[in-house]
């Protein structure tokens, strides 16, 4: 390859969709392990400053590149390889990947080596896709602002003094800042949608049991789900007919056909009926110019044929109290078995077993994680388990039957997908709980377990901004359907390097 078009290639390949780099590679025009080495350098030069990864993995990525490109030689073909041969990709740091650490951005599993594959991430690889490593993220996914990471902070790139959102936070900005194509991410209240609205992204939280959450570390295994955080919606599209479907190891995912979800973005929008929750829209705190997204999006979908509904939904004001007592329940119960004996930091100089179990576990866990556990132990107390937990649990059928009513008539339900624009780090310090609302518009679809996917929409103050599009269970297709549509007609720059990036 010439110099000149080297040069090009590098700075062009970083803001490509999967498909565009599955294209040049299996066409020949530039090699995987060129793609490979693009992206090292890249992460090198850009995240000194961002701090998106805990650990990159140039010997997995390169041996990756140089797979792919000895069956390219060997004639493989395009068809053959799928539309995601070649994608850089990175994955959360509460995903197992043989090779790399585990760590939760816990001082807790700071040395723990990922014994086996998380599913969907070795589903991912076996798309021929190209591992460049694992991603910061809040405590054990305990936040909105990955600010909790013992690793420290991730940078916004369209802002270095804002949070890149959370818990996902380095999978949003790595794909934000062009160093990974295709990133994994959790959310089990909003840990996808949120960071992908704060940084440019489209992020896809899938129903609940569409992947397969065996390998990744559980926060509230009723809540938790595992999606992709993508530059556009075919991408993420491509991702989840890539992760999802059945696994033997995960029981509670579910048998669902894996359809070819990329066809669906190609389909026109005539008919779908679009619901809008008025309510939803005059909720104290929700910053008039997100509104005015959500408004302005539901235009456009209208003059592309689509029926615009009207409804309310008065039972989401619930879904976070019931959030914060049901997560929380199941966080601590999960976080039981980090004990320092049979996983986890083990203290030194214990006097005896209940010492030890006190001293690892106080000095593993941050204070987030230590109020979570704290709360979900008391709910689950036998004086307060009626009172919370299983009032808590009436409230989620509550959601989950209003829900049902709203998909009885539309398609799909268009929201807000964050109240507010990115915030400034350390904007919640003295008040943690103010941060928790920041979920106020994605926790209740964890709650009803349906699928639900943030999309960019425009520059506001050079800070991006986004809407959510929410189906009900298994219909991810019909996300993928208006959110291209929505993605065609507002044409986010996600391409061009934002101000103050190199
Ligand atoms: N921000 C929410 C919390 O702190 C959601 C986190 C998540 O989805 N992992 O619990």
């Amino acid at each position: 390859m010439a110099d000149t078009q080297t040069k090009e290639l590098r700075d062009t390949i970083p803001f490509l969709s999967a498909s565009e780099i599955s294209k040049l590679i299996t066409s020949k025009e530039v090699s995987a392990r060129e793609v490979a080495h693009t992206m090292l350098d890249r992460i090198e030069a850009l995240d000194a400053d961002i701090h998106a990864y805990n650990e990159v993995s140039p010997e997995l990525a390169l041996a990756a590149a140089d797979d792919l490109d000895n069956r390219i030689a060997q004639g493989a073909t395009a068809a053959e390889l799928g539309p995601l041969a070649g994608a850089p990709v990175a994955f959360k740091d509460n995903m197992n990947l043989v090779g790399t650490h585990m760590t939760c951005s816990s001082k807790m599993l700071e040395n723990f080596q990922s014994p086996y594959d998380c599913t969907a991430v070795r589903r991912l690889l076996d798309a021929n896709t190209l591992p460049l490593g694992k991603l910061n993220m809040d405590e054990f996914a305990f936040g909105s602002s990955t600010e909790t990471s013992v690793t420290g902070l991730t940078y916004n790139p369209w802002d270095p003094e804002r949070v890149p959102g959370g818990s996902s936070g380095g999978s949003a900005a790595a794909v934000s800042a062009g160093m990974a194509t295709i990133t994994l991410g959790s959310d089990t209240g909003g840990s996808i949608r949120q960071p992908a609205a704060f940084t440019g992204t489209v992020g896809l939280k899938p129903s609940y049991g569409r992947v397969s959450r065996y390998g990744c570390a559980a926060f509230a295994s009723s809540l938790d789900q595992i999606g992709p955080f993508s530059h556009t919606v075919r991408d993420s599209a491509l991702a989840l007919s890539a992760i999802a479907g059945k696994d033997p190891q995960d029981a509670t995912s579910l048998n669902l056909p894996v359809e070819d979800f990329a066809a669906a973005c190609d389909q026109d929008v005539k008919g779908m009926r679009v619901a809008i929750a008025t309510d939803l829209l005059e909720q104290a705190g929700l910053d008039p110019r997100l509104k005015q997204e959500v408004l302005d999006s539901a235009e456009l979908l209208a003059g592309m044929g689509a029926e615009i509904i009207e409804i309310t939904l008065p039972s989401t004001k619930y879904g976070l109290p019931a959030y914060y007592v049901l997560g929380p329940a199941e966080a601590s119960s999960n976080l039981a078995r980090l004990d320092g004996i049979r996983y986890g930091r083990r203290a030194e100089n214990a006097e005896d077993i209940l010492d030890l179990y006190m001293r690892s576990r106080s000095e593993g866990f941050g204070p987030e994680t230590i109020r979570r556990i704290m709360i979900g132990t008391y709910v689950l107390s036998s004086g307060s388990y009626d009172s919370y937990y299983t009032k808590a649990q009436k409230v989620r059928t509550v959601i989950k039957n209003d829900y049902e009513a709203v998909f009885a008539k539309a398609d799909v339900l268009l929201t807000p997908s964050t109240p507010q624009l990115p915030f400034k780090f350390g904007q919640f310090a003295d008040d943690p709980t103010a941060m928790y609302l920041s979920d106020f518009y994605t926790i209740p679809v964890n709650m009803a377990g349906i699928a639900g996917m943030s999309l960019p929409t425009r520059l506001i103050d050079d800070l991006p901004a986004s809407v959510q599009l929410i189906a009900n269970h298994s219909r991810e297709a019909d996300l993928f359907r208006a959110g291209a549509a929505l993605e065609r007609s507002f044409a986010f720059p996600y391409t061009s390097v934002p101000a103050g990036r190199s």
